[in-house]
């Protein structure tokens, strides 16, 4: 997620304390507006303003009053309204469909609509655009923003620079998407959203990496609580890196990348041949990843990494090997040895990071005023009810591949 502020807002200081608000309650976290001001360090008159600001355009609710026990006046608690506002979701990760959700302003999938595909290869910016248009269809709730996990490099104003797997290179998806629909856009790399969602809802802390054994190979890190973008929006790629100069060819050209020898299909095809050297492989694999990963993590002083994959490939031997290999090498008497564990968000880990990155990037910019105009417009055939998922003329809609 690109860590730049966003421009253009009239007020830096009404967007810094709604912003500051709100990431103190976000996604599940209770406050009273004393205790907002303190934490901000606003006065009680300047803190009861911006949360009056937000209670009006459904940003917070009241949550009645404080349980705790305890003496002097008790107080009424705040919490994101979690129910005031929808985000378009889209994941581009997968090679046979596009899949998209509606979530809630924390994150929570209220409603998913998928589109299936021959190959990621076929896939255009106009087919990413029908899919936010049938989810915009399914709410008559207001929308904060639509946000695309993109399997690739995404540089500022987002941009698809490169997409190996969509085939796609330059392609402004963020504009297409503000044009057509005339809502903010937020296109991020999917593995930065995977360790966005692991951050906000598993166990990942401010510094830490995410890595996960697919397709591919892919990593990505957060250092004091910002996501590494890097020179070239490249932070954490490392999949390409060469970890063996005489080990198998990779896709790339090169020899021994760390995808070419740790990609779920190519350990999947290893165990085919050797069934009986299953765990050897695996361990081989876990501890390799720790091997090459051990620098990174040792010069970032990383306190926790997340392994993301197949349970069948990343089980107990891959990360068993992993964790001994990352405590040879790094151990020392002054920081504990990084925590690694499996990712247990599931298949939705990119579409709940990517509606995270939209309400964290876009939770300053709505007024009052947006509220209705941000209410999705009603087409003919988009009308509630008909316009379910179930109907069956939308869901037999192909793509528009070209
Ligand atoms: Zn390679």
């Amino acid at each position: 997620m690109p860590s730049k502020p966003l421009k253009s807002d009239p007020s830096d200081v009404r967007a810094s304390n709604i912003r500051a608000v709100f990431s103190l309650l976000f996604p599940s976290g209770q406050m009273s507006r004393a205790e907002l001001g303190r934490r901000v360090g606003l006065s009680r008159m300047a803190i009861s303003e911006v949360v009056a600001e937000m209670v009006d355009s459904h940003l917070l609710r009241e949550m009645g009053m404080d349980s705790r026990t305890g003496r002097g006046k008790r107080s009424v608690m705040l919490a994101v309204d979690s129910d005031g506002w929808r985000i378009v979701s889209i994941d581009l990760t997968h090679r046979f469909v596009l899949r998209g959700a509606l979530t809630d302003l924390c994150g929570r999938i209220v409603e998913r609509t998928e589109i299936p595909c021959d190959d990621l290869g076929s896939v255009q910016p106009e087919t990413v655009c029908d899919l936010c248009e049938r989810l915009l269809a399914e709410t008559d709730k207001p929308i904060l923003g639509l946000g695309v996990a993109v399997p690739g490099i995404v540089v500022d104003d987002g941009v698809v620079s490169r997409s190996v797997n969509l085939g796609w290179t330059n392609v402004p998806l963020k504009e297409r998407l503000e044009e057509r629909f005339h809502i903010p856009a937020v296109v991020c790399n999917d593995t930065n959203m995977a360790l966005l969602c692991e951050c906000t809802f598993g166990q990942c802390s401010d510094n830490s990496m995410f890595v996960g054994v697919n397709d591919g190979v892919g990593a990505a890190v957060c250092v004091n609580g910002e996501i590494v973008m890097g020179q070239h929006c490249a932070g954490g790629e490392s999949a390409h890196v060469v970890v063996d100069p005489k080990g198998p060819q990779c896709v790339c050209g090169k020899r021994g990348c760390l995808e070419a020898l740790l990609s779920a299909p190519r350990l999947r095809k290893r165990i085919e041949n050797e069934p009986e050297a299953r765990t050897a492989i695996l361990a081989e694999a876990g501890q390799r990843l720790g091997s090459a990963l051990s620098m990174s993590v040792s010069l970032l002083d990383l306190s926790d990494i997340a392994v993301f994959g197949p349970p069948e490939i990343v089980g107990e031997a891959f990360i068993g090997a992993m964790r001994e290999e990352l405590e040879a090498g790094i151990s020392a008497d002054y920081r504990s040895t990084p925590v690694l564990h499996r990712c247990q968000q599931g298949e939705d880990l990119f579409l709940r990071g990517q509606a995270v990155a939209v309400v964290k990037l876009l939770i300053d910019r709505i007024h009052n005023s947006d509220l209705e105009s941000r209410v999705p417009e009603k087409t003919g055939r988009d009308i509630t009810g008909a316009a379910s998922s179930q109907d069956p003329s939308r869901s037999e809609r192909r793509p528009t591949a070209s």
